[in-house]
């Protein structure tokens, strides 16, 4: 054993134990145990090696400390030191709460001044402590504390039902949200297979779980490369909406994300990163396209065809996991004349890289987040650009949108030990359901506006309204087309930079906004209702995906021959806790029907808890000795009755909203209704009163 301690003088043994359990002789380990510390990172210590550390002066601590987020350094010194100073400082409610519903919003709290200097003093003490002792090896502290610590960087209560979850967040164990094996493992193991269909984020965080259960898979990916949406979306200006602390799994909580909110080639950088480190690309097949999933009834097996750079390829496996997103296949309007166009016209996600912008009129079709994160960045660098919009959306003000973090919050991630893991838990917890959950849910007593849903909405809706002022209060014609019909939050919320976004690009002399129908696609441009043809040398269809056509084109075929088509007919997807169909035996969705996160908390997030989900099924089938789980008629209609409850009470049922979080049905296929902590303790375990086991 090191001579690593804990500034406690605690030794580093693992201070988690694992929960264990036997099923008909054969140990499983979860992942995830009491505190979501089944196995925590080198159990619960932090051994990277420090050696930037060692060489800081006592200035450039003090210097990156005062980069730290207050609420961070409070709970992890907590954690860390178990100074009942830090324990009684306390947080309040900010004077003037924020428009930025990422930041806390209208709920945001503070520490006052002196606690914070107490908190960050405690912290340069600490680190140079911790300097001086070698920078080694460190233990988190007493896991026990753990809960309290949390609190504090949340800067509030948190429901004691969630802590597991939360724990988890966390990410000390990286694996918390897979399976295990004891030895030894079971020998059916060895026959059973996992396809995977898609290598983005769900299907790496598939691949890696599988791979770490010792599990034999095969992923299918379409493109030459990982990433997904990532490798797809590169126009200028594509970045995450989502905080990037928040958008990784639990396993990449040490990727190091130079912005708060990464631009696309980050998050590609991410995405390889996480197929490098656990060595999935043997197991991928690039430029391979599945086309057909079919249950085979006398194996109990899917055949999966695909086309590949070798023409058609079959595999049979036990499991099928899809993990094809949502927005992975463009949405292409029909709009008459486009193939006369003599310019260049693509959408968004096809992004051609020898497109030069200097001096060329181009026109954007389109005003979802990627219209209007494109529309800004062309403006610095096209001679003109003309923004098409039918429907104005929501912008919502992020500080540091546009701009990398400060190279100290890095350095802090690499010295300060876990600080990484809390600025993650408190990211996750301020985009939660606590804090953002508030903002997605209707009042339906509310009648004192007729603009929006809720107080709460109002209040979003006015400080939106006063953002719109600001940037175009001298030009009155524009304010009116900017201010949208529907409530805050019905439709996507689209995060912006305070300093420079799609409002101060349309009242650029070189911008202009377009809101006039368009007629047609003509040789030259485009023909608006006015009369007016708009000349243009590149026409950028920025018009969304077929969000709503769930796992198409792919021919996807259950027991008795039945296609998914003809399940879901009657109003669109559904599935079982957003992963699973009747009648389509050991078939997982990830990122399946009623997953897209609109409760608070992230797609990410629920990927990783439908994966745990699929995974605990699969050990199940293998322990037991079964060959196929799907979900009972009654589970399924159980649990839908619930979404169909749930969704008359969200933001997204108002009327005036039309995007893709509505189908032609009038109810919801994509959007999550609950927030993070319910779908984490509805797929926590398998319930087996809902499911078939044959
Ligand atoms: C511009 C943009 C910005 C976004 N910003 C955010 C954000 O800020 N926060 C957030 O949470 N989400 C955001 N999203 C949503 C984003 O899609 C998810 O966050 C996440 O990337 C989904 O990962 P996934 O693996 O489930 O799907 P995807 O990333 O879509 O990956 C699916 C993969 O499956 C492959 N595939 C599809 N069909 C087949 C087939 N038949 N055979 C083989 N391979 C196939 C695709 O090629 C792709 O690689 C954004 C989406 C877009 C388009």
């Amino acid at each position: 054993m090191s001579s690593a301690v804990s500034e406690e003088g605690r030794p580093l043994t693992g201070t988690n134990s694992l929960k264990s359990e036997h099923q008909h002789g054969v140990a499983v380990v979860e992942g995830s145990s009491v505190l979501g510390l089944g196995r925590a990172r080198s159990e619960g210590h932090d051994d990277s090696p420090r050696t930037e550390l060692l060489e800081a002066t006592d200035a450039q601590i003090e210097h990156a400390i005062g980069f730290a987020d207050p609420f961070v350094l409070r709970g992890l010194m907590y954690q860390l030191t178990g100074d009942a100073r830090i324990e009684a400082t306390t947080a309040a409610r900010a004077e003037a709460g924020s428009v930025s519903y990422l930041d806390g919003g209208v709920d945001a709290l503070v520490i006052s001044d002196a606690d914070i200097a107490l908190v960050r003093a405690r912290a340069v003490e600490f680190l140079k402590g911790y300097r001086d002792r070698g920078a080694g090896s460190i233990d988190i502290g007493p896991t026990e504390r753990l809960e309290r610590s949390l609190t504090l960087a949340a800067g509030q209560e948190m429901p004691t039902g969630d802590m597991t979850m939360w724990l988890e967040e966390l990410a000390l164990d990286p694996w918390a949200r897979g399976v295990e094996w004891q030895t030894p493992t079971p020998e059916r193991l060895q026959g059973f297979s996992v396809v995977v269909i898609g290598a983005g984020m769900g299907g790496l965080n598939a691949a890696a779980q599988l791979k770490h259960a010792g599990i034999d898979f095969t992923v299918i990916e379409k493109n030459p490369g990982v990433g997904g949406t990532w490798f797809e979306n590169r126009y200028p200006g594509a970045r995450v909406d989502s905080p990037s602390r928040s958008y990784t799994h639990i396993f990449g909580v040490d990727f190091q994300y130079p912005w708060a909110f990464c631009p696309w080639d980050e998050n590609q950088r991410y995405f390889d990163w996480v197929a490098d480190k656990f060595e999935l690309r043997d197991q991928i097949h690039f430029d391979t396209e599945a086309t057909s999933v079919v249950w085979d009834e006398d194996a109990a097996e899917w055949e999966v065809t695909a086309e590949g750079p070798d023409g058609t390829r079959v595999w049979r496996a036990n499991v099928v996991m899809t993990a094809v997103g949502i927005l992975s296949r463009p949405s292409i309007p029909a709009i008459e004349g486009m193939d006369e166009f003599e310019g260049r016209l693509f959408h968004t996600a096809r992004w051609p890289e020898d497109l030069e912008l200097s001096g060329k009129r181009i026109a954007v079709i389109g005003t979802g987040c990627s219209g209007y994160q494109l529309t800004p960045e062309l403006a610095l660098q096209a001679g003109h650009v003309s923004l098409f919009q039918r429907k104005p959306n929501w912008v919502f003000p992020t500080p540091g949108y546009r701009t990398p973090l400060p190279p100290q919050v890095n350095w802090l991630d690499r010295n300060l030990p876990f600080h990484a893991n809390f600025v993650r838990f408190r990211t996750n917890w301020l985009t939660g359901p606590e804090i953002v959950g508030k903002y997605l849910d209707l009042d339906p007593g509310w009648n004192d506006d007729p603009h929006s849903r809720s107080a709460v909405n109002k209040v979003m809706r006015d400080g939106c309204i006063d953002f719109l002022r600001q940037k175009l209060g001298h030009h009155p014609d524009l304010l009116e087309k900017m201010i949208p019909v529907h409530p805050p939050f019905s439709a996507r919320p689209i995060a912006v930079d305070p300093d420079y976004s799609v409002l101060d690009a349309i009242v650029r002399d070189n911008v202009t906004l377009v809101t006039d129908p368009i007629v047609r696609v003509t040789r030259k441009g485009i023909l608006t209702g006015d009369g007016i043809e708009h000349e243009l040398d590149v026409i950028v269809l920025a018009t969304g995906f077929k969000a709503n056509e769930f796992l198409w084109p792919m021919e996807l075929r259950g027991r008795g021959g039945v296609g998914i088509e003809e399940v879901w007919a009657k109003d669109g997807p559904r599935a079982y806790i957003g992963t699973m169909v009747p009648g389509f035996p050991n078939l997982f969705m990830l990122y399946g029907p009623n997953t897209n996160a609109y409760g608070g908390g992230g797609i990410v997030n629920i990927e990783e808890m439908v994966t745990r989900y699929a995974l605990k099924c699969m050990q199940h089938l293998i322990v037991e000795e079964k060959r196929s789980v799907e979900p009972s008629e009654a589970g399924y209609r159980r649990y839908n009755a619930v979404i169909d409850e749930r969704e008359k009470r969200k933001m997204y049922s108002d009327p005036r909203a039309h995007n893709y979080y509505r189908n032609e049905h009038g109810r919801s296929s994509t959007q999550c209704p609950f927030g993070t902590e319910f779908m984490w303790h509805s797929l926590i375990e398998p319930d087996y009163d809902e499911l078939i086991v044959a």
